[in-house]
């Protein structure tokens, strides 16, 4: 089974809305592994955010990502990179679907309340990056009626 990391961003651990998206995971069916809420360190948002270093808004995004603790998460189930991406919509607020966290919760593309990884590769090494020690492994009692 597949697993992905998912991170609550520090607009949406101060507005309140951490029940509401680990809600919305656990409602699709994905199992939650590994949890943790975490002021990020400024080496740590350098290398989630490698690949956007050299953008003219990465100073901005990393001021936002350090304003406040975030809730990172490693969920897992079908398909997670892509699931969760559906689940999350389109990066700017105003473009993501009604229906999904990015367009049910936010109004801005520096203010979109969650991040997603975006493949199964971005997943393997997010979750290397924030969970080094891996997550918990059990079983969920409702697994036999959600997968055929
Ligand atoms: N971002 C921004 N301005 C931009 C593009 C991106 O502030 O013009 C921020 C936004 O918070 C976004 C993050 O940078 O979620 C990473 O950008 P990416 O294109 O990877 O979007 P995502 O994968 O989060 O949808
Ligand atoms: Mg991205």
């Amino acid at each position: 089974m597949d697993r992905t990391f998912v991170m609550v961003k520090p607009d949406g651990v101060q507005r309140g809305l951490v029940g509401e998206i680990i809600g919305r995971l656990e409602r699709k069916g994905l199992k939650l592994v590994a949890a943790r809420l975490e002021r990020l360190p400024e080496e740590r948002v350098d290398r989630h955010y490698a690949e956007h270093l050299e953008k003219p808004f990465y100073p901005g995004l990393k001021r936002y990502i350090m304003s406040g603790p975030c809730l990172l998460m490693v969920v897992e189930g079908k398909d997670a990179a892509r699931t969760v991406r559906t689940l999350t919509g389109a990066t700017d607020p105003l473009e993501a679907a009604p229906g999904t966290i990015r367009g049910d919760f936010g109004l801005e593309i520096g203010r979109n309340v969650i991040h997603a990884a975006d493949s199964p590769e971005s997943a393997a090494r997010e979750m290397g990056i924030h969970f080094p020690d891996g997550v918990v492994e059990y079983h969920r009692i409702d697994e036999p009626v959600l997968y055929e």
